[in-house]
């Protein structure tokens, strides 16, 4: 790793500008080493001006144009996304989550009709992310209103656990039934990467805490 990256920088002295500067940003996003992001680069300066016009159209469209769900707190291009706008879901039933990614797994399903919330974050004191970094308040102004349950599907790592159990102590005095969705999903497993078949599993074996 050291020694791809160590050789990449001094491959850059020999690119003008306007590429290093690019490779540089390309290289800062996730997943992206130092060679991918050359690669990509050189992939985007020999591609037809008006593809990249809209490549950087769209990114600069879907900053401006996207922000938080009102009620659920996921992404979305509309004030209330069109799962809590949809009357034919079970809004008494709420699925926390933590990020729009996982909410989006549950939904490939096509098995839950109840409503999401996403925490965008876990807590976690190791990297200093405590209960107000995340959209917790926010879930607990929603269960003023009518709610049966709430399932929480935060991810089997450490952080989703201390989550887990964070919000069910929250929730408790409240009255209002708080379940947690079976182990079965692999410990520290994104949610997003765990098939169909093992999400309806855990949904279905929920536990109450
Ligand atoms: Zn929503």
């Amino acid at each position: 790793m050291g020694d791809s990256a160590e050789a990449s920088r001094s491959d850059m002295e020999y690119y003008s500008n306007h590429i290093t500067k690019l490779i540089e940003q390309l290289s800062r996003l996730p997943g992206v080493g130092a060679k991918s992001a050359q690669r990509l680069a050189f992939h985007i300066v020999n591609m037809p001006a008006d593809q990249v016009k809209q490549l950087a159209d769209s990114i600069t469209g879907a900053k401006a144009n996207i922000r938080y769900c009102k009620v659920c707190q996921t992404l979305t291009d509309q004030d209330v996304c069109p799962i809590c706008a949809n009357v034919k879901r079970d809004h008494k039933v709420i699925m926390v989550v933590e990020n729009s990614r996982d909410l989006a797994a549950y939904e490939k399903t096509g098995k839950f009709d109840g409503v999401y919330h996403v925490l965008h974050g876990a807590i976690s004191p190791m990297l200093g992310i405590g209960p107000n970094d995340i959209k917790l308040k926010e879930l607990m102004q929603r269960l003023q209103g009518d709610v049966e349950e709430v399932i929480i599907a935060t991810n089997s790592s450490l952080e989703g656990e201390t989550t887990a159990m964070y919000i069910s102590k929250l929730i408790k005095p409240t009255g209002i039934k708080v379940t947690r969705i079976a182990s079965g999903v692999p410990v520290g497993g994104d949610l997003e990467y765990i098939d169909e078949v093992t999400l309806l599993r855990a949904l279905e074996g929920r536990v109450e805490l």
